[in-house]
């Protein structure tokens, strides 16, 4: 088991494929960016390889993300390679969308079954406002190719910010609740490139009473997990669900059970951690898995005990959220 020394154990592993991406996020990532050389990106092989070394230590849950996962050529052959490993009992992909009306079949086909959708907005305008890109009808028709591909449940986050978007909510919960989607709402972080301010966060008691007062009631759902970093609720009359990540206003920290591997092999224990170990001699050169094991398990080990946001202590990653993966 990778237990750290404040007794969380972690069986969630988050794998980026690329950092780049084909939109440009003002909360994620700077307009003009140096992206790296396809050279230092892990191959799908090391990928696996990776994957296969971490189930034996307790990882069964994991999810592809980026930069944009679906900019990475030929993502359902890396999916049919992950479906195949023992003991993974399940894998996620996190996607703006763009592209996943082309690809949603085929990745379902691969083994894939749970899909996240990032849409901020339904407002053509503000979307490029906040993506720097236009693109909501590409989104939108990527959405409802994932569902005539079968995924189910389809989530889809958006990231709320003060000042932005906070007009969205109701719009974008409507929308889920109309189409079967699962609406989950995110609380603005300090990752990207631009300022952040703790005035721009949309907290979520906010998000709740906006939806609450202009939609319906809502209750804990039936699976509420406290410990989760989503905060679930139902509709109290007929269907919907909508989660909260609240991770300014209610950290998760002491039962995170994160890991992640950045697109160039880093493993991070934390989405803020400040230091990172690179795996990539350990799966280019030296194949040693027993080391590359015990380099994991030291890893864990070592994590702190939680981002320091709501402190002035707080120091922001050198890496923005788009080169570490959400
Ligand atoms: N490009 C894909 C996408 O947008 O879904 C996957 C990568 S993106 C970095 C993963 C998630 O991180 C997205 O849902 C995005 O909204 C979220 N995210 C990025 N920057 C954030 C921030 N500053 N605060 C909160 N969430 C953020
Ligand atoms: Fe790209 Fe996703 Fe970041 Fe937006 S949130 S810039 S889509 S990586």
């Amino acid at each position: 088991m990778l237990t750290d020394t404040f007794g969380r154990t972690h069986n969630n592993l988050r794998i980026s494929v690329t950092d780049r991406c084909n939109l440009r996020c003002t909360y994620c990532m700077a307009e003009e960016v140096v992206f790296l050389d396809r050279a230092d990106l892990l191959t799908f092989e090391e990928i696996a390889h990776f994957v296969r070394v971490a189930v034996p230590l307790g990882i069964d849950k994991l999810r592809l993300t980026g930069g944009e996962p679906l900019l990475r050529r030929d993502l359902p052959r890396l999916t049919a390679m992950l479906a195949e490993i023992p003991n993974l009992e399940d894998i996620g992909l996190t996607t703006n969308g763009l592209l996943l009306a082309n690809q949603a079949q085929a990745l379902f086909d691969a083994g894939l079954r749970r899909i996240n959708v990032s849409l901020d907005t339904l407002d053509p305008g503000r979307f490029r406002a906040i993506s720097r890109r236009d693109g909501l009808e590409r989104v939108l028709d990527g959405i409802a190719a994932a569902k005539a591909a079968g995924f189910h449940p389809i989530k889809i986050n958006a990231v709320v910010i003060r000042g932005t978007n906070e007009q969205d909510v109701v719009p974008l919960a409507r929308f889920a609740r109309e189409n079967d989607l699962e609406m989950r709402f995110i609380e603005y972080m300090p990752i990207g490139a631009e300022a952040w301010e703790r005035s721009k966060v949309y907290f979520a008691h906010e998000i709740l009473e906006q939806i609450e007062q202009r939609i319906a009631p809502l209750v804990p759902a039936d699976d509420y997990d406290p410990r989760a970093p989503a905060m679930d609720f139902q509709y109290v009359e007929g269907r919907g669900r909508v989660g909260i990540i609240a991770s300014v206003s209610r950290p998760f920290c002491a039962s995170c059970n994160r890991l992640r591997l950045t697109c160039d092999g880093k493993l991070r224990n934390c989405l803020f951690a400040l230091d990172e170990v690179d795996l990539k001699p350990l799966l280019r050169e030296r194949h040693d898995d027993a080391q590359l094991a015990e380099t994991i398990r030291r890893n864990v080990r070592d994590k702190w005990e939680g981002h320091e946001i709501n402190t002035a202590r707080f120091v922001k990653p050198p890496r923005t959220m788009h080169a570490i993966g959400g």
